[in-house]
């Protein structure tokens, strides 16, 4: 799949996608449905968290996250749900705490993440639903950061685990050739993350990731 470059079918080139339109990508992304749905996950949520990363984050490791997801040498997944926040996202307790450096501090466990942990890359990227320390509660309070699995040093090489730990892989009927996880951010304290875009624009800017699987 990434020999082919068919994670990146319908996106620009500027960003090493093929630069096909939507509709190839659609037909292209049906037959691979037809074969194996519970592969496509992974690919599919990669390609959602890049386009996230592509039209709302501003980091100077920015276009080497996008190039590393668009081409799947790293993959995405899309973190919301947690044990007592299912259609209530806005009950969530995920909390970010802003450090001195900029970065935040994430705590808190999400459930039910498709493709949440696996070994077919490196590098995980997970955007992240949390309420940073102090703001409202519901989903105006949400915000939403880019948290890795691996931290990822100003050069771009792979530093140290970023203390997301895999808590188990969840008993659900279906799509059992897909890892979906429990994961538990920040257990140790160590967990770091961006923030992506504005804060308490989290609720909004995950949808786009959602359209765009
Ligand atoms: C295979 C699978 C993959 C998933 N992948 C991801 C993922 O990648 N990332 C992620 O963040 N989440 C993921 N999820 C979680 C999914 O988003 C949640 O399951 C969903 O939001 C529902 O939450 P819940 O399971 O806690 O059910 P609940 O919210 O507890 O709902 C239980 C039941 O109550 C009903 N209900 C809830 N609220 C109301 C209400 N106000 N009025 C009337 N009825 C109501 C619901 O319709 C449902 O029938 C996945 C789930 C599954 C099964």
């Amino acid at each position: 799949m990434r020999r082919g470059g068919w994670l990146s079918v319908s996106d620009s080139p500027d960003v090493g996608g093929q630069g096909f339109p939507t509709i190839i990508a659609a037909a292209v992304s049906q037959m691979f449905l037809a074969g194996n749905q519970a592969f496509l996950m992974y690919p599919g949520l990669t390609h959602g968290a890049a386009r996230l990363v592509e039209d709302f984050f501003q980091h100077p490791l920015r276009d080497l996250i996008l190039e590393k997801m668009y081409n799947g040498a790293w993959t995405g997944t899309m973190c919301l749900t947690e044990p007592g926040a299912g259609s209530d996202v806005g009950a969530l307790k995920t909390s970010a705490r802003k450090n001195p450096d900029g970065t935040y501090s994430i705590t808190g466990t999400k459930c039910f993440i498709s493709a949440g942990d696996h070994n077919l890359t490196e590098n995980i990227i997970h955007p992240v639903l949390a309420r940073i320390e102090g703001d409202p509660p519901g989903t105006k309070g949400i915000s939403i950061f880019v948290v890795p699995k691996i931290r990822i040093n100003p050069d771009g090489s792979l530093g140290e685990p970023n203390d997301v730990v895999t808590g188990g892989i969840e008993s659900k009927m279906g799509i059992h050739g897909n890892a979906t996880c429990t994961l538990n951010f920040g257990e140790n304290g160590k967990c770091i993350g961006w923030l992506m875009v504005e804060e308490r624009e989290g609720m909004k800017v995950m949808f786009h990731l959602i359209l765009a699987i």
